[in-house]
Parts: structure tokens; sequence; C-alpha cells
């Protein structure tokens, strides 16, 4: 069940399989890049510390999101007490996953990016137009999630990068278990650009750390200006916002400086690319930034192998 929404779980299947934990062994088991088939040497930096007591590896440059708050479901037969108490239980579970999916992106150069976004937004074709501009010059894997059908997966795998579909069934999001189920089947080269496409939600997706360097957020013209304001938690937790499909601007009422605006106030740090996907406007600007981070997180852990070396 959803900390947030109370939506079911539970169900999720990878590429048409259940997600069970045979994919993954469990969060506090032994740290090794190989059971995500990534054949990188990896050094186990969480010294038998406890998944559920470990709070998140901090990230290089990354500012620690403020903690979930608890969202009060209310679930008949169960106390507030009760419920809390499993909201803390999921969330403490999901950072264990989470903290070890990031040690492994850390130790293999894998520039990992949580893509949230409503439905609709765009965040496939930007994917597609993304790996394309791209060239190969990084490798790029992508991770789908949607509640149903592979049709992303495939889209992604006609560009001839590959792809892993995970479908949540009744659930709302993705969570930091079926990232790491999906790593072990996806098997990402070193030093790759890791996109994981969420499930189109801009609420509950905003309490789940997948060990990500950052969530990008992409929003659309075609929504309200509003937004930002309506959706704060994700507003504030996205350290990129690219708002997408500004080629349909001449034909919409879209005030682009109030949306900036509402951004800002929800998030002053935030940082505001506009794009199109389908005329490749913007599109320079966002692979700046992401051959950026890609190129930081290749020399971070270069020198990472390097130092481990060298004691
Ligand atoms: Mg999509």
């Amino acid at each position: 069940m959803c900390n947030t929404c109370g939506c079911g779980t539970g169900e999720a299947r990878l590429e048409g399989m259940a997600l069970h934990d045979r994919h993954v062994q469990s969060a506090g088991g032994a740290q090794d890049g190989s059971r995500y088939g990534i054949r990188a040497p990896l050094r186990v930096r969480r010294d038998a510390m406890p998944p559920d007591a470990a709070p998140s590896a901090p990230v290089p440059g990354r500012e620690s999101a403020p903690a979930p708050e608890p969202a009060h479901v209310h679930v008949p037969g169960l106390t507030p007490a009760r419920m809390l108490r499993i909201e803390q239980d999921i969330l403490a579970k999901n950072d264990g996953y989470a903290m070890d999916n990031r040690a492994v992106f850390a130790q293999t150069g894998i520039f990992a990016l949580n893509l949230v976004s409503s439905p609709g937004a765009g965040k496939t074709s930007l994917l597609v137009r993304t790996i394309r501009m791209l060239g190969g010059r990084y490798p790029v894997a992508v991770i789908e999630g949607d509640q149903q059908t592979s049709n992303d997966a495939e889209r992604i795998r006609a560009t001839g990068a590959p792809a892993v579909q995970i479908n949540t069934g009744k659930g709302c999001h993705l969570d930091a278990h079926m990232v790491a189920g999906a790593l072990s089947r996806l098997s990402p080269p070193r030093d790759a650009i890791l996109m994981i496409e969420n499930v189109g939600n801009l609420v509950c997706p905003a309490g789940f750390d997948l060990g990500e360097a950052h969530k990008v957020l992409v929003l659309s013209v075609t929504e309200g200006e509003d937004k930002p304001l309506k959706y704060p938690d994700m507003f504030r937790r996205a350290s990129l916002l690219l708002l997408n499909k500004i080629d349909l601007l001449p034909y919409l009422e879209f005030d682009v400086a109030l949306c900036i605006a509402n951004a800002r106030r929800t998030n002053p740090d935030l940082r505001i690319i506009a794009v199109s996907a389908t005329t490749g406007e913007g599109m320079p600007e966002w692979l700046a930034w992401l051959e950026q981070g890609a190129r930081a997180a290749r020399e971070a852990a270069g020198a990472d192998m390097t130092m481990t070396a060298e004691a």
C-alpha cells in the first residue's frame, strides 16, 4: 500500500513476470554490483548498517530532500498510530533499497535520473529525442514505469537503447525495490545514463527515493501555470524542471513567466529549461545539463576506484 494515497502495491510485474525478491536479495544483504549485472569492482560502503535504521546516503552536490510527511491515510479498522507505523515501515524499507541503488550507481559511474510528471506531459517522447540526440556519446538505459502495457519500453527499444518495463498494477509509483529488480534485468554498463521514467503522478512519487541523483520534473504547457502551487512536494524535491511542449505556446494561453514564478516560489533553487521534444528547441541546454552530470558521475567513480586501489 502506498503511504501517500493508500493505493495497492505488491502486484508489480517486470516485463510481464511477477517482481519477487528472487530478482534482488534483501536490502540488508551483501552489496555486490553483480546482482544488478553490472560487471564492476564494487566496494561495500555501508558497514553492516541495518537497512531499516540507515538514513539515505548523501549524494555529492545534491541537497538532501526533506523527509516525506506522513500522509494520514485513513483505513477502516486501523488506528492513526498503527497507520503511522505502517507508513514509517514502508518508507524505511524503501530507503534501504534506495541507499543500495545509490551506492551501486556511485561506484559504477551511473548517472541515474528519476523522471516525474503528470500523465501525458511527454516524458517518453522527450526520452526518445534525448537518446537520439545523445548519439551514443553516453550509453543510455531506461526503466519504464506504468500501471499497464509495455508501450513505452517498446518506444525506447526502437531507438536502440535497452529498456525494461515495470507494470505497477494498482500501484501509483515506482519504489526502490522495483528499480533494483529492473536493474538486475537491465544490466546497464558502467558510466551509463540511467533514465527511470516514473508512473505519471505528481503526488506519490515525491515520497519514494529510488536512489537517483536527481528528480527531473517534466511539466507541459498544456497543463496549468499553477501546478507548482498545487503539487509543491514534487517541485521542492526536483532539481530540474523541463517545461515541455513549448512549440504549442502559440495556440495556448499558458503564461510561461507566471509558471516559472510559481515554480521558483515553491523551490528557489529549481533549474528550469524550456524544451520541445517535437521541434528540438531547448534540447541542447538539457543535453548539456545531462552530459555534465554524467561526466561528474563518471569522474567521481573513477576517483573512487583510484583511491580504493591506492588504499
Ligand atoms: Mg511515458
